[in-house]
């Protein structure tokens, strides 16, 4: 039986942040004034270890987790982490996935399917090379990622997935060209609203781009119709291409808030549980699994902490929940 929040949200999903290290410094993340060279990331003795994490998991699967989802940070950067996939692979009945920001895609794809990781998701805010360098603020350039899509694809870690944060006056004019690229290439690309997460991005609501002008962009162009979701609680708004050549995805956090049917929890690198993506506060797991707590001691606390859980931040936000001092996306996952 799965765990139901206070909401009546079951508990299916989750993401689980292996470092709180990236080699990007995307300006909607982790901007470089804030996460420049004196910024103190985790010690090494403070996230969980593959044999912490692997634990973890186990019990969610066993209170209904069906998927879990691998981020950070830049999760390619923890060491070894093909290693965790294998131990994370073992797991029955588990769809087991990436968020990367695709750097290191080439070197890894391979190994990763090897490991026994079933897809990526990869981001990828501009085809121009000047944009995506001014988002991702490491002079990173845009054939470097499709490079890593590439042996994604070739590696068997498709349907290959591509997430594009909009941010007003950014990346706008880049909205198009990624459409037309994409479609051509099968792959589905998801335009996500750019968020108040954390409290550094210095976010502001005249900065994000509605989804439905996304929509009606695209459509005025290559029509769109909108598709039934391929599951309960699908974060992604489904918009398909009426000639049947593919679909894009909406994630419209800010504007249209899916709250409601969010089955969503996320593990930080250190092991704060926290039920929420704006969460200001998480659960001491790492202090559990350290301090000898057994399995059904665990098992009982994530039943508990779900059990009381009401989140809604996205349905609620406000001028006054904006200030609030929120977890950094870097830290808890996307
Ligand atoms: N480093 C990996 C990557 O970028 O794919 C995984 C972690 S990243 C935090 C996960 C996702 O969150 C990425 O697709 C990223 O673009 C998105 N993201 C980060 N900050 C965001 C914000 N302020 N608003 C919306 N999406 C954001
Ligand atoms: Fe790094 Fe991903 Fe954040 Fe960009 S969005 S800074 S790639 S963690
Ligand atoms: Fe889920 Fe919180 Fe996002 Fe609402 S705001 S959809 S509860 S993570």
């Amino acid at each position: 039986m799965p765990l139901i929040d206070t909401l009546n949200r079951p508990l299916r999903d989750l993401r689980i942040s292996v470092t709180d290290r990236c080699n990007f410094r995307c300006v909607y993340c982790m901007p470089k004034e804030i996460f420049g060279p004196d910024y103190q990331f985790l010690h090494r003795d403070r996230i969980l270890t593959f044999e912490e994490i692997t634990r973890l998991a186990k019990i969610f699967v066993s209170h209904g987790v069906g998927k879990i989802r691998l981020t950070g940070g830049e999760p390619l950067v923890r060491k070894d982490v093909t290693g965790l996939v294998s131990m994370l692979a073992s797991i029955p009945d588990l769809d087991l996935t990436m968020t990367t920001n695709g750097s290191l895609l080439p070197k890894f794809a391979r190994p990763l399917k090897e490991a026994g990781l079933k897809r990526v998701t990869v981001s990828l805010d501009s085809l121009d090379n000047e944009i995506f360098k001014s988002m991702n603020d490491v002079d990173f350039p845009v054939e470097k990622v499709l490079e890593g899509m590439e042996a994604a694809a070739e590696a068997g870690l498709g349907p290959i997935k591509v997430n594009m944060v909009v941010k007003r006056g950014l990346n706008e004019a880049s909205i198009l060209p990624m459409a037309r690229f994409f479609r051509e290439k099968g792959y589905i690309l998801r335009f996500i609203e750019y968020m108040d997460v954390g409290h550094t991005n210095g976010w502001r609501m005249d900065d994000v781009v509605p989804s439905a002008e996304i929509v009606k962009m695209i459509d005025a162009e290559m029509p769109l119709e909108s598709a039934d979701p391929n599951y309960p609680g699908e974060v992604a708004g489904r918009w398909r291409y009426k000639d049947g050549s593919g679909e894009v995805g909406t994630i419209s956090s800010v504007t249209q808030a899916f709250c409601r049917t969010c089955n969503r929890t996320r593990i930080s690198a250190e092991g704060q549980l926290y039920t929420c993506l704006f969460a200001v506060k998480g659960h001491d797991f790492r202090a559990l699994l350290r301090g000898g707590g057994s399995d059904e001691e665990i098992s009982n606390e994530i039943a508990r902490v779900w059990g009381m859980r009401d989140d809604r931040y996205s349905e609620i936000r406000s001028e006054n929940t904006i200030a609030l001092p929120k977890v950094e996306m870097s830290h808890i996952g996307g």
